[in-house]
């Protein structure tokens, strides 16, 4: 979801989409919930599958299709990406038209369609199948066969040994330029197809394969999930917890509102800077610079440069976030202070985590907030501005 600056630059003219299906009712991976609600690594498969295509730059929107009975699993699931929900119909093949429909305003250039229950996919498989799509029109992440293949009869009698070279097993995502996808949906409406590259060569059109992976499976099976377990754990064992720490103030001036944690408030005085003068957030993207060794924002968006004057603040920590995500981190929470006589903040609480929620994609849940007084002591007593502190912790790969 995020890009970088240069990122962007190369590739703001090709917008994509991801929808990713989770309607299904699957419940042979054992328990009583479909298995993209299931916990893996101790968070359920499809907040997983979500996290991969949110962090991915080139990513710009995320639909999930869902179960009508799944609302609130999904809601839980998929809390601070932003994405949208969407019903699902009786098939796998109805679900995604219905992901795929739902977006018919937006438009994208491109569309992504994975299984929720593929929760160990790659941002090399998905650059991989917006790059076929991008030139072929569709792509379908896969891998090529290696094992001999049987044909038999009714009885299991070998049949023949068919020639393996150019079989492949199809996995998702699977990507299409998004205008040809819904029109090959359209017009496969009274057929029952696989997958959604059935649905495009139902309609003629070219298909491509690019690379999948083994770890690219799909969880159907109590096995699957045990195995999904493993990946899990695995991943966490080779990952480091960064912690970071972020303080700034800043000073009243003439004015009626403040913007703190991206929410405006209505106060007798406006905070004083070059940007919106966002303290809050000023001092969570010092905490993610830190938690990342990577200067401070000062470095990173100088004052003297008026390309950041009246910028809104959240610039500042999607640019910490992308570096974040460059590295293969993740933030895992998040806690500021906010110490201030006036404005009182409590009632502007809720919406000020919602926005943090918003802003970093991480679960409300995740995400401590408080605000206090210095009991009418020091500069924030006597009333002269609003100062925060933030501490981060990041999760990161341990070989950065
Ligand atoms: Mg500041």
């Amino acid at each position: 979801m995020r890009a970088t600056l240069s990122e962007h630059a190369l590739r703001s003219t090709m917008s994509c989409a991801a929808v990713i299906v989770a309607a299904g009712r699957g419940r042979r991976a054992g328990g009583d919930i479909p298995k993209q609600y299931a916990s893996v690594g101790g968070e359920p498969v499809l907040r997983r599958t979500v996290r991969t295509f949110a962090s991915h730059p080139r990513v710009d929107t995320i639909s999930v299709v869902i179960h009508s009975d799944d609302q609130r699993d999904a809601e839980e699931a998929t809390d601070g990406f932003g994405c949208h929900l969407v019903r699902g119909g009786p098939t796998r093949q109805e679900s995604s038209f219905n992901g795929l429909k739902a977006m018919e305003k937006a438009a994208p250039d491109i569309v992504l369609i994975h299984d929720a229950a593929r929760p160990f996919l790659s941002h090399a498989i998905i650059d991989a199948a917006i790059d076929g799509a991008n030139r072929h029109g569709a792509a379908v992440a896969g891998i090529p066969i290696v094992d001999t293949i049987k044909a038999t009869d009714a009885a299991f009698q070998v049949l023949e040994t068919v020639p393996r070279e150019r079989l492949w097993r199809a996995q998702t995502p699977q990507a299409f330029r998004y205008s040809l996808i819904l029109g090959a949906h359209q017009a496969a409406r009274t057929k029952a197809l696989t997958d959604d590259a059935a649905v495009a060569e139902a309609a003629g059109l070219p298909v491509v394969m690019t690379e999948g992976s083994e770890e690219n499976f799909k969880i159907t099976t109590a096995d699957d999930l045990q195995r999904a377990n493993q990946l899990a754990i695995r991943d966490i064992s080779s990952t480091v917890t960064l912690i970071g720490s972020g303080f700034d103030v800043h000073a009243f001036e003439d004015g009626d509102h403040v913007t703190l944690c991206g929410e405006r408030i209505a106060h007798s005085h406006a905070l004083k800077g070059h940007s919106d003068a966002d303290v809050a957030l000023h001092a969570l993207t010092d905490a993610i610079l830190g938690a990342l060794a990577a200067g401070d924002i000062g470095q990173h968006f100088p004052d003297s440069d008026p390309q950041w004057r009246g910028v809104a603040s959240d610039v500042f920590l999607q640019r910490a976030l992308d570096l974040v995500a460059e590295r293969k981190g993740r933030l895992i929470n998040l806690d500021l202070t906010l110490i201030c006589e006036r404005p009182r903040l409590q009632v502007h609480r809720d919406a000020m985590i919602r926005n943090l929620a918003a802003l970093t994609g991480l679960t409300t849940r995740r995400i401590g907030l408080k605000a206090t007084t210095t009991e009418k002591l020091g500069f924030t007593g006597r009333g002269e501005g609003i100062a925060v502190q933030a501490v981060v912790s990041l999760s990161v790969p341990d070989e950065y």
